[in-house]
């Protein structure tokens, strides 16, 4: 499995792109940065798209990949909640913000085709096995794990508030990709705003190596660009802890 950060951030700026994660040239998690990162023929080869939510800095790619799409007569192929298909639909992709592609140029061939996956259902998409859980974001969202034929898996969070402990015995990573949006000093705020902080990552980084035993390598995303310093400085604290050898 090779995985290849297309974007880490949930803000845009000369040095960062939105969220994005490319799995062997094939699959995306997240489609924030799957068109300003990629040529149109490694767009091209993108089977399928795994989206955690609906908010723009993780589905803004969507309408570039979309209208190219509609142009060579090909079909996106994005996979998501009921929830957040219904989001992206009636708010994006629905003739004033976006063409509505999902039933352009014809609803049997669109542009756009949305599949819904379900919590906790093992699901074999493109030769990848997805198991998605529900995470507390500020919209409805979720996590994935994604498992290859090599044998390889990743766990990637998507925007997420505390409780991720609660899915440690359902997943067995190599990978773990994590929110770490804001600093500690937003720790008290996080229910409300959905992101993790490096202290509260901590007990739930305690409690996989508690269960399973192990700690894969963390690759943790999202960092609010101007919290970066302080945010890496917690971190620090955090893997001298012990959460990561
Ligand atoms: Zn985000
Ligand atoms: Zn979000």
């Amino acid at each position: 499995m090779k995985v290849r950060i297309l974007g880490a951030h949930g803000l845009e700026s000369t040095e960062t792109r939105f969220m994005s994660v490319l799995i062997d040239g094939v699959l995306a998690l997240d489609a924030g940065a799957i068109s300003c990162s990629l040529s149109l023929s490694q767009q091209k080869r993108i089977k399928a798209i795994l989206l955690t939510h609906s908010h723009a800095d993780h589905t803004m790619g969507l309408a570039s990949l979309s209208t190219h799409a509609f142009l060579a007569g090909a079909t996106v192929d994005a996979y998501s909640t009921k929830e957040t298909i219904d989001a992206l639909k009636r708010h994006v992709f629905n003739g004033v913000i976006d063409p509505e592609f999902t039933i352009t140029p014809s609803p049997e061939r669109p542009a756009l085709k949305f599949h819904q996956i379900e919590a906790y259902k093992p699901q074999l998409i493109v030769g990848y096995t997805i198991l998605a859980f529900p995470v507390h974001h500020t919209v409805p969202a979720v996590s994935y794990q994604v498992g290859s034929e090599d044998g390889k898996s990743l766990f990637y969070s998507g925007d997420t508030g505390s409780g991720l402990a609660s899915h440690w015995e359902h997943v067995h990573p190599d990978l773990l990709i994590l929110d770490c949006g804001m600093s500690n000093a937003w720790s008290a705020q996080s229910p409300k705003i959905g992101h993790m902080t490096p202290e509260l990552l901590k007990p739930e980084l305690i409690e996989f190596r508690q269960k399973k035993g192990y700690l894969p390598p963390i690759i943790l995303v999202h960092m609010a660009l101007v919290f970066e310093d302080e945010i890496k400085g917690e971190v620090a604290e955090l893997a001298k802890a012990g959460c990561r050898d």
